[in-house]
């Protein structure tokens, strides 16, 4: 999966939009043609995103982009947001649902419950409500494509990574249950590994790394664009962005 698909008269629904791997996953999705739904809370970030698209535009004619300020915690809001794209394009093509936060790494018995319930609401909950409010709107679509973001934390279980590894195993598990609800339809769901990327989140994880061993968010987007076309047959398995295959889930032995 390495070509650009062609996303002409798509609608994609970006959340994470404004900054990291979101936005660049945006700006290249507008570029392959998409007409995209930014999310994020960060108006100047979603701004900036716009006027990357309003120029790519100027120069190729491809791309637009609709600005969503939305906390992924304001569960109403999604279901607003849900309502606002059947009311305007009455289907949804391509769901990323890349927002996530790390919270804070450490002892498990040291995370304050605030913050462990902010993990679980905005990178569980929030990823659960967006399904449930968008799933109608990606069965109608002819290709209908969902891409989750997780991380290998999800089964790498490290010290000190207890409430964000947990958050994402749940997401795991709760697109794998998706999946198979949604097999004999068009539509695909995969569940996308970026691995390590030169971001904000990582930098909040590994204060001590050198950034530039890592790479650009823009290059790890490139890579997962390619699953919103039509080449995309796979539906429950994990993309491991950095190796560009599709891994397989097994019972554990
Ligand atoms: P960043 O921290 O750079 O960006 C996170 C994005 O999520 C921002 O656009 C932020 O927007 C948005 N977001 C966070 N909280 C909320 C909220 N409450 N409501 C709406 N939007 C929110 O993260 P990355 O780009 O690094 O990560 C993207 C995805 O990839 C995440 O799911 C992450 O877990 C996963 N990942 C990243 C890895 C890495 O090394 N970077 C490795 C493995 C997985 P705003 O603050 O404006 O709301």
């Amino acid at each position: 999966m390495t070509d650009t698909p062609d996303l002409t008269g798509k609608i994609a629904l970006v959340t994470g939009a404004s900054r990291g791997i979101g936005y660049f996953i945006a700006r290249q999705m507008a570029a392959a043609g998409a007409h995209v739904v930014a999310v994020a809370r960060t108006v100047g970030g979603l701004e900036e995103l716009d006027d990357e698209i309003k120029a790519e535009r100027a120069r190729t004619g491809k791309g637009e982009a609709t600005l969503v300020p939305l906390d992924l915690t304001d569960m109403a809001g999604i279901d607003r947001l849900g309502g606002a794209i059947h009311e305007r394009w009455g289907r949804l093509d391509v769901l990323v649902a890349n927002a996530g936060i790390l919270g804070v790494i450490g002892p498990l018995a040291h995370i304050e419950a605030k913050v462990f319930e902010k993990v679980m609401a905005v990178n569980v909950t929030g990823t659960w409500r967006l399904i449930r409010s968008v799933d109608p709107l990606l069965r109608l679509s002819d290709a209908g494509r969902a891409l989750v973001l997780s991380s290998g934390a999800a089964h790498s279980a490290r010290a000190y990574w207890g409430p964000y590894a947990a958050s994402k195993a749940a997401v795991e598990a709760m697109c794998r249950s998706w999946a198979d609800e949604t097999k004999n339809t068009a539509l695909k769901v995969a569940i996308v590994n970026p691995g390590a990327t030169r971001t904000a989140m990582r930098a909040q994880a590994m204060p001590g790394e050198d950034p530039a061993t890592l790479p650009d968010p823009s290059e790890i987007a490139a890579r997962i664009v390619p699953l919103a076309g039509a080449a995309l047959a796979e539906t429950g398995l994990i993309f491991d962005a950095r190796a560009q295959v599709f891994q397989r889930y097994r019972m554990p032995a």
